[in-house]
């Protein structure tokens, strides 16, 4: 590490930039750091002067750096911005209520104010019982899909215009290769886009990723250099989720080449989908009205499934959802087989 920041060449480097191999000083990260998360919302347009913005915060290292620096960018650039938290508390005791706890107390350092909805008040059952049905294997599929649908209802109670969420590039590069992996071309297109839920499903509030191009050690080095209250241990349920192992696989080759994250989602970006191939026509769930390309959506089956005593409902090879994908089968060379869906995208893991 050179003493010297090699952008002031004046204060002691602290830093070696994990993004661009720079060596800086803490106010020059600093200023790096948030010039380019400025810089990503004002190129895409992210936000119109005058909007409500929900900003979801689990407590987490990534939503609590996002409500900061969405707290000082708005101050600093004039955006016009109207922020407030938004939690959602899936049922997890000694993690999900913990966490809960710094965004309690960063509701009071930032001056946001915060609402908080709860799968147990949404759904009637928490993560604890649901885990205590399903185990530990597609306890993340069910988690995903609720905090989906419960963000939106949150943002949409508080008359929210777009909800922000701390998605930084690792977890998108992530989600591009779970996707290639699965073979999911829909998800895989949507997972690029830094905007979600403005063009053809505009039924849902618009939810957009300020930290897209940001790396997560880097959002690790800020929470950490300006000493950001925030919540760090693993949620008790995570280790078996399918994206614990594309991430330990994108932590290895990150090691051996750190721009891969970009390049992944340059990669995700660029993709086009051959012609002919055939994508779900997004509608809404004849049940509760949220977005959904089937008749009747995820959250409502896999909540029938645990309200009946059948958690399985909605997941993997039992699941009454099957979606005909184009495959070749080996011996006649046709179109023939009908593949239902293996358990299904997981969001982000929090
Ligand atoms: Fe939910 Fe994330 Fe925990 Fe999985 S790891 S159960 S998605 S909070
Ligand atoms: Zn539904």
């Amino acid at each position: 590490m050179p003493a010297t920041c090699g952008r002031c060449v004046e204060r002691r480097a602290v830093t070696k930039r994990p993004k661009t191999g720079d060596a800086l000083c803490k106010e020059c990260f600093f200023e790096c750091f948030e010039l380019e998360v400025h810089e990503t919302i004002t190129k895409c347009e992210l936000f119109k002067r005058g909007q409500k913005v929900a900003i979801a915060a689990s407590g987490g290292k990534d939503s609590t750096v996002l409500a900061y620096i969405m707290k000082t960018l708005n101050d600093r650039y004039d955006y016009g911005l109207d922020l407030v938290l938004l939690s959602i508390d899936e049922g997890i005791a000694g993690y999900r209520d913990d966490s809960l706890e710094s965004v309690k107390r960063n509701e009071l350092n930032y001056g946001l104010s915060l609402k908080i909805l709860s799968y147990k008040d949404l759904y009637g059952w928490s993560m604890d019982e649901i885990v205590k049905k399903v185990g530990l294997k597609n306890n993340c599929t069910f988690c995903g899909v609720f905090r989906r649908q419960a963000l939106d209802r949150g943002a949409a109670l508080l008359n929210a215009d777009v909800i922000v969420t701390g998605h930084n590039a690792d977890d998108i590069a992530e989600t591009i290769l779970m996707n290639i992996l699965r073979g999911d071309i829909n998800r895989l297109q949507r997972s690029t886009s830094i905007v979600t839920g403005n063009g053809d499903d505009q039924s849902t509030i618009p939810r957009c990723k300020p930290f897209k191009y940001t790396y997560e050690k880097e959002i690790v080095m800020y929470a950490y250099f300006k000493k950001l209250d925030y919540f760090s241990t693993e949620c008790t349920y995570s280790p078996n989720s399918y994206r614990g192992h594309v991430r330990t696989y994108l932590k290895d080759i990150e090691s051996i080449r750190p721009s891969a994250i970009l390049d992944i989602i340059y990669s995700g970006e660029t993709l086009a989908i051959k012609e002919g191939v055939k994508l779900p026509v997004q509608g809404v769930c004849s049940r509760c009205g949220y977005i959904s390309s089937q008749n009747i959506c995820k959250a409502c089956v896999m909540l029938e499934g645990l309200n009946k005593g059948l958690p399985k409902l909605g997941i993997g090879k039992s699941s009454k959802v099957k979606i005909i994908k184009p495959f070749t089968c080996r011996k006649n060379k046709c179109s023939c087989e009908e593949i239902s869906k293996e358990a299904a995208n997981t969001n982000k893991v929090t």
